[in-house]
């Protein structure tokens, strides 16, 4: 049985009020909540185990960096990576896509060499690449999509020319909802012989995801978005691709053997983890997925596909509703707008009612344009929202509505 009440019991911050009503938290497209077992393993450790990781000879330095390095397995077994050689933390999603245009850009992509991005991925999924259009002279090639927000495979077919280095998407589209066909996806870009970043930030909360059953070559995802803190990611690539790769930072942690003459690399995953980790950050991260594991993700994708398909429902009962992202596949996210109220004052007055909703281009300018809007209201869902808050959005919707 999913008890959403005792769920929420998990995570003190739902019951506050903000202006004097309850919290209706449907931001977690942004970020989610924390539950207790979070934040107790954080201070736990900040209080009884606190040293730095590796290399320690003292008891609590070894104590912190087993703690640590169970949370690499944890992070393994939870996306059924095959080694923890294959997962590098970092400081989110787009800490990971840096490192990876970065590191692969210089090892991999000359002038003239192809990235194929989407038209619906986030910022961070464009801009590190475009970066190395800057300074390689590369070119990004787009994948187009149809009036539900689903991409183009035929047309995501077509982009394949020798020049195509590497293909970058998102597995679930952070304004529309769409849940990529990604393993279809990866197994035409390896028929071309062509690895694939998949940018799992709007999955890993939402779905089980298997790295190995997808067969993707990097797959990364921010833990503050998975119930886990801020400040720490990761970035999972498959050994034989990382083996390949120069480091992305250089510093302590790192490196092997330095001297002026010449500096060795450390090995897997440390040549990409320079300096100091942030290993009570890793602890949170691998408590919130043991959190989410327990609750089960089918329980968790189930119920919030329930949740998604009542909140669809409802807001299409509301004259002048445009809801944008009708994939046939569509995961916890509705973005919409009412009539001709613009985004920030349909945010601003739901804010008023208590309502967190996010507004705006989220973004993605890109897919704006595509979509010929500036941007959206987005309310998105997590394991602990409940009919009743999308009652809420609804009623706060109407009400807004009706002022205009
Ligand atoms: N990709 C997607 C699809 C996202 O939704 C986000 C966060 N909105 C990011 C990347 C960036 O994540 P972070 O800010 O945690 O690095």
């Amino acid at each position: 049985m999913y008890n959403v009440e005792e769920i929420r019991a998990d995570f003190p911050i739902l019951a506050r009020t903000v202006y004097g009503k309850p919290l209706v938290y449907l931001d977690n497209g942004a970020t989610t909540q924390k539950p207790r077992c979070v934040v107790d393993a954080i201070t736990d450790e900040y209080y009884s185990v606190n040293a730095n990781v590796h290399r320690g000879v003292h008891f609590l330095s070894q104590q912190a960096t087993e703690l640590h390095e169970a949370s690499r397995e944890t992070v393994r077994r939870f996306i059924n990576a095959r080694s923890t050689n294959e997962i590098v933390f970092t400081r989110g999603t787009t800490e990971s896509i840096n490192l990876l245009a970065s590191s692969f850009g210089e090892a991999f992509l000359g002038e003239g060499d192809e990235v194929i991005v989407s038209t619906m991925e986030h910022h961070s999924n464009i801009v590190p690449w475009q970066l190395l259009q800057m300074r390689k002279g590369i070119k990004l090639r787009v994948i187009p999509m149809n009036d539900c927000g689903e991409l183009l495979l035929n047309e995501y077919e077509r982009l394949f020319t020798e020049r195509t280095r590497i293909v970058c998407v998102t597995h679930v589209s952070n304004v529309l909802g769409t849940v990529n066909p990604v393993k279809d996806m990866i197994a035409t870009a390896h028929a071309h012989g062509v690895p694939v970043l998949v940018d799992g930030a709007q999955s890993i909360p939402h779905m089980p995801v298997d790295v190995q059953a997808l067969d993707a070559d990097f797959y990364v995802f921010s833990g503050h978005k998975v119930y886990g803190p801020t400040g720490v990611g990761v970035l999972y690539g498959k050994e034989e691709w990382l083996d390949k790769l120069p480091p992305y930072q250089g510093g302590g942690e790192m490196i092997q053997h330095v001297s002026f003459e010449r500096t060795t690399f450390n090995e897997l995953p440390f040549k990409f983890e320079a300096g100091t980790p942030d290993y009570i950050g890793t602890t949170g991260l691998a408590r919130a997925l043991d959190y989410v594991t327990t609750l089960g993700m089918d329980r968790i994708a189930a119920y919030e596909h329930d949740l998604t398909e009542y909140a669809t429902r409802r807001l299409k009962e509301i004259p002048g509703m445009r809801i944008f992202g009708e994939a046939a596949e569509k995961g916890s996210v509705i973005s919409f707008l009412v009539g001709d109220i613009h985004h920030f004052d349909m945010g601003t007055l739901l804010d008023r009612l208590g309502i967190a909703v996010r507004t705006g281009h989220h973004c993605a300018q890109p897919l704006m344009q595509r979509l010929g809007i500036e941007g959206t209201v987005r309310a998105s869902f997590a394991l602990y929202n409940t009919k009743e808050e999308i009652d809420a959005l609804v009623a706060g919707v109407e009400r807004v509505s009706r002022m205009f």
